[in-house]
This record gives structure tokens, C-alpha cells and sequence, in this order.
């Protein structure tokens, strides 16, 4: 493989390495400079050979999972030239797949000067500890040994307690994190503590006193290990983010859903949809997608004006998110059309969730006005992989299905016919 010529001409040190393997495949000049040593010197080596911090084959291949699982991962440590001497290094690393290959591209800066200045500061770490307690709203300190967990008088106030409140020991905090929270808080905590992790680093919500849920934004890291690299202690620093999280959720909401239906919108329905199809990939099931269309729409507003028109709108969406299953996923196209996401579902079972949906439209009623008018929606399906692997080709497929159920008479369900391999598949009528 050709290192790209950006990445020869960079400052930093780039190595390109096979994760199966931990084998350096291509360096840079940059790296070879680091190194003190030639690009053939150092191809083929493997990681292990070039650094201190990665112990076995077994210890890479836990920190390769974490960087397929996080795609980019930095790291502390240090780089072993081949004449013994080490220099303190920070890696970036990022996963990529080219060609159907799998790579890691690790830009390593030296930090030797920053780790000089650093060592200077810890002289000072008293004085650093008390301008802890100013900046953040709590401080932790956990001795891992003792398994004591020490919190700050700030912190203890930030929750609600008293000075003498709080038993200093690990459950106090791990039994009050939101259990939807708390395994992946764990897991981050666990992951730093094997030295996966640079940082341990989390946003979650912590029960105070009064049994209500805070927003913490938690970072930590140990500060000291045995030989043998077991923790000994470790100290962290909590923020409260309650108001922060409140309007990134309310921002969030906004950004997330169509206003007049309470759906998911298009941009934000495509990115689930996507990730939904990713999963039917991974686990070999089939995906429905549909596309839902309001028959003659443009005559309810002609007939009963643009806010009844906003009524049925509103009423259809919702009566469709009702009907069909949690695990299925429905946003608002644009107008008066509606995707439809249903994981695990074959054609078979998306023609029967389709006609079904569409008789109960047919039955509804509508409020007001609209009392004595009839609804109905015709349907465009297409079906993962037999139609496309691609969710915007699905999409365009049931979309050309739907064309096909108006030019037939409308209030009908049509499956896309062309299918990538396999035998055409029918339209089927409603009623
Ligand atoms: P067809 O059966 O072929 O789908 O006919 P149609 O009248 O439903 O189709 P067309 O696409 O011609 O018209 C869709 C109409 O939906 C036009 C547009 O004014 C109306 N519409 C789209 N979005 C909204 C909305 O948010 N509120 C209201 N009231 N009307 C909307
Ligand atoms: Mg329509
Ligand atoms: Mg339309």
C-alpha cells in the first residue's frame, strides 16, 4: 500500500498497521525520523516491538476491539526505538476500511517537552489539588486498595448531603447512577482502569439526595499503579450539566422532530433507518421499507382548508405510529408521505402489515369538519437485500412501487417488482 503523499509530507508520525496482525505495513518520513531508523526497518515489525505499553497479542487485541468499536482512539505511552532508547508519545488513531481491508492509521506526535513541562507541575500538586476544588463542582479521590471513595465537601453539596452524609465507598456513587447509564459508565471506568483508555471520561445522570436524577459530567484518572501496573488510586473531577443537558435535549427535540406530526423528521428518521438497516446487515434479517402516501390529500385542503388539512395530517401520522410496532421505525418523508422502517419483516409481512394499515385507515374517524370524509393512503414497498443494500435505492424503489399503486386506482399496497437476484414479486389489492 502507497502512503498518500499529504500523509508523507506531515509533522507528525504516521504508521499505517494491520489490526489482525499489529504489523506495521507503511510509515512515513516523519516516523523514520522519530524512529531514527529506515521504512524497511521498520515495516513488518509489529507494535509490540515498537512501544512499551502494549503487553501481548491478547492486550492488543482487546484495544483493537475498542478502536473498531469507537473508530478513533488516542493513547498515552511510549515509542521503543530499535536501539532501546523511548520517547513519550500521543496517538491518534483512527479505524478505517479500504477496499474491504481493514487499517489503523496512528499519527503519533513526540510529547517529550510537554511531559518535561507536566513533571515540573506535579511538583506543585498540592497547590494544583486546592485549584481543583475551585474550578470543578466536585472532586473525587478513590483509593482502590482501601476501596475508599473520598468526595469533596462541594460535592456532597452539589447532591444534596451533608458534610457527615455519604459513606466513602464505591457503591455510594455506582448504586446511585442511572441504571440506563450505569453499564456503559462501568464499562468506561473498567476500560481505563486496564489502561485501555487514556482518560475515564462520562456524561450521566446521578440520583441526589431527594431521589431526583442530576446531569454529571465525570473525568477522571489514575494517578497511580503498582509494578505490575494494577490501579492504586485514582482522582476525578464532577461537573453538574443538569441545565447544560436539559437544552441540548430540548435543542435536540427540536432538531429531531417534525412539529405539526410529532414524528421523527426526514433528516433525522434517515440516520435511524440507517442504522437499523446496519443491524438487519449484521445479524442476516431482512428490512422492510416502505413509503406511505395520502391519497387526494390536495382535496381535503381544497374542500376544507389548510388547518383541517393539518389536522388529518396530524391525525393520520399519528394513527400509523400507533398501529404498527415499537421496533419499527416511522418519520415524516416531506408532505403529506411517511417512511416506514420495519426490521425483520419480509415481503410476505410487509404486504400483510401494509393492507392491514390500510383497511384501518379507511375506517378511521376523522374530527370535525372532516366527520363524514374518508381517508386512504396507498403504500410503496421494497424489501432489504432483495431490492437494493442501500437504504436511499430502497427507498427510491418503494417509492416507484408507490407510483404504481396510484396509477392503479390508489388505497392499495404494491411491492417493487425487479428484485437484485430472485424471482419478480406481485401487487396485491386491498380488501
Ligand atoms: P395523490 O393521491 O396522488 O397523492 O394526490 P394528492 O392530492 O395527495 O397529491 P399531491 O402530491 O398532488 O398533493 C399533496 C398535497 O399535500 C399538496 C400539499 O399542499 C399538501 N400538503 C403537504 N404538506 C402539507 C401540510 O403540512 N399541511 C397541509 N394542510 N397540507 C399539506
Ligand atoms: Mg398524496
Ligand atoms: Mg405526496
Amino acid at each position: 500500500m502507497e502512503l498518500a503523499n499529504e500523509l508523507n509530507n506531515l509533522p507528525d508520525a504516521v504508521f499505517i498497521i494491520e489490526p489482525a496482525t499489529a504489523r506495521i505495513i507503511d510509515v512515513n518520513v516523519q516516523a523514520c525520523r522519530d524512529m531514527h531508523a529506515c521504512r524497511e526497518d521498520l515495516l513488518g515489525k509489529t507494535v509490540m516491538q515498537l512501544q512499551d505499553d502494549v503487553h501481548d497479542p491478547a492486550h492488543w487485541h482487546s484495544l483493537v476491539e475498542v478502536m473498531r468499536r469507537e473508530r478513533s482512539y488516542l493513547f498515552i505511552g511510549h515509542h521503543r526505538r530499535l536501539d532501546g532508547t523511548r520517547y513519550p508519545v500521543e496517538v491518534h488513531t483512527a479505524f478505517i476500511e479500504r477496499e474491504g481491508r481493514e487499517l489503523l492509521c496512528s499519527v503519533a506526535r513526540d510529547i517529550s517537552t510537554r511531559v518535561e513541562v507536566m513533571n515540573r507541575f506535579a511538583d506543585c500538586e498540592c497547590e494544583e489539588w486546592q485549584g481543583l476544588h475551585d474550578i470543578a463542582d466536585g472532586v473525587w479521590e478513590w483509593n482502590l486498595k482501601a476501596n475508599t471513595l473520598y468526595f469533596s465537601p462541594a460535592l456532597k453539596r452539589m447532591l444534596g448531603y451533608g458534610p457527615d452524609e455519604m459513606q466513602p465507598r464505591l457503591e455510594t456513587w455506582k448504586d446511585n447512577i442511572h441504571p440506563e447509564d450505569a453499564p456503559l459508565v462501568l464499562s468506561i471506568l473498567d476500560e481505563h482502569l486496564k489502561g485501555l483508555r487514556h482518560l475515564y471520561e462520562a456524561e450521566y445522570r446521578l440520583r441526589n439526595r431527594n431521589g431526583h436524577y442530576m446531569w454529571i459530567r465525570d473525568r477522571g484518572q489514575v494517578r497511580e499503579r503498582d509494578e505490575r501496573g494494577t490501579p492504586l488510586r485514582a482522582v476525578g473531577l464532577v461537573n453538574n450539566i443538569t441545565d447544560l443537558k436539559l437544552i441540548e435535549q430540548d435543542l435536540q427535540q427540536q432538531a429531531d422532530y417534525d412539529v405539526l406530526t410529532g414524528l421523527l423528521n426526514r433528516r433525522r428518521g434517515e440516520l435511524l433507518a440507517e442504522q437499523k438497516l446496519a443491524l438487519m446487515h449484521r445479524q442476516g434479517c431482512q428490512l422492510g421499507v416502505c413509503l406511505i402516501d395520502i391519497d387526494d390529500f390536495k382535496q381535503i385542503n381544497d374542500i376544507y382548508g389548510h388547518l383541517a388539512g393539518d389536522q388529518a395530517l396530524k391525525r393520520v401520522a399519528g394513527f400509523i405510529r400507533d398501529f404498527v410496532r415499537r421496533s419499527d421505525l416511522l418519520f415524516r418523508w416531506g408532505g403529506e408521505e411517511f417512511v416506514l422502517i420495519c426490521p425483520d419483516t419480509d415481503k410476505e409481512g410487509m404486504r400483510e402489515l401494509l393492507s392491514k394499515l390500510c383497511r384501518a385507515i379507511e375506517c378511521m374517524r376523522l374530527d370535525g369538519d372532516l366527520r363524514e370524509h374518508t381517508v386512504t393512503i396507498s403504500a410503496g414497498v421494497s424489501v432489504y437485500p432483495d431490492h437494493s443494500a442501500d437504504l436511499l435505492n430502497l427507498i427510491a424503489r418503494a417509492d416507484s412501487a408507490l407510483y404504481t399503486a396510484k396509477q392503479q386506482g390508489k388505497n392499495r399496497v404494491v411491492l417493487h417488482e425487479h428484485e437484485v437476484e430472485g424471482p419478480a414479486c406481485s401487487v396485491s389489492r386491498v380488501g
